[in-house]
């Protein structure tokens, strides 16, 4: 028992015991019984939302409540690595200054303000065709066009194939927008 409570204490076990220093002789009880946060909790495979690298994640959650987020040594991509963007994934969640609502700035005003997204796709999509009707050419030197060079598009990394194609549907040849980018280019 004596012997017991004193090699608690991590200078007696190093000298009784061996070692460096830096292995388990050193290691305090609370060390000793630590276990990682995610221990015991549920995980969903998942991909990294940043990039079109599409690094492998490991989304840790207890019921309705994330826990982490780490890298999935399974995926050929990454095999368990994330840069720093992917690393902070549960921040991109779980910030307390996350912005989740739109902000618009009017014309000359030095003020953001919340809009709803109804109202924000509402003006989105009056602006967009207001723009279309007053750039729109038919024909140039007897050539058709049917297109306008007014709006453009600029999609982001994390766009997968269907996804480029409805925008591109869409854009092109619903609205003769020739002006279009994607990280995926088609
Ligand atoms: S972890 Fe980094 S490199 Fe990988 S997909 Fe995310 S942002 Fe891209």
């Amino acid at each position: 028992m004596i012997k017991e409570l004193a090699f608690r204490w991590p200078v007696l076990r190093q000298l009784f015991q061996g070692g460096d220093g830096t292995g388990a002789e050193a290691m305090s009880e609370r060390t000793r019984t630590l276990q990682p946060k995610n221990k015991g909790a549920q995980v969903a495979r998942s991909v990294c939302p940043y990039c079109a690298v599409g690094c492998g994640q490991l989304v840790f959650h207890d019921g309705n409540r994330l826990i982490s987020i780490e890298g999935d040594p399974a995926s050929p991509v990454s095999r368990g690595r994330l840069c720093p963007k992917g690393s902070d994934s549960f921040e991109l969640l779980t910030h307390s200054k996350r912005l989740t609502k739109v902000k618009y700035r009017a014309p000359f005003s030095r003020h953001w303000q919340d809009l709803s997204l109804d109202k924000a796709m509402e003006m989105i999509a009056d602006r967009v065709w207001d723009s279309r009707e007053h750039s729109f050419i038919d024909s140039r030197d007897g050539q058709s066009l049917m297109q306008t060079t007014a709006i453009g598009h600029l999609g982001g990394a994390t766009l997968d194939n269907e996804e480029n194609y409805l925008i591109k549907k869409l854009f092109s040849a619903g609205l003769g927008m020739v002006c279009i980018s994607n990280q995926a280019r088609i």
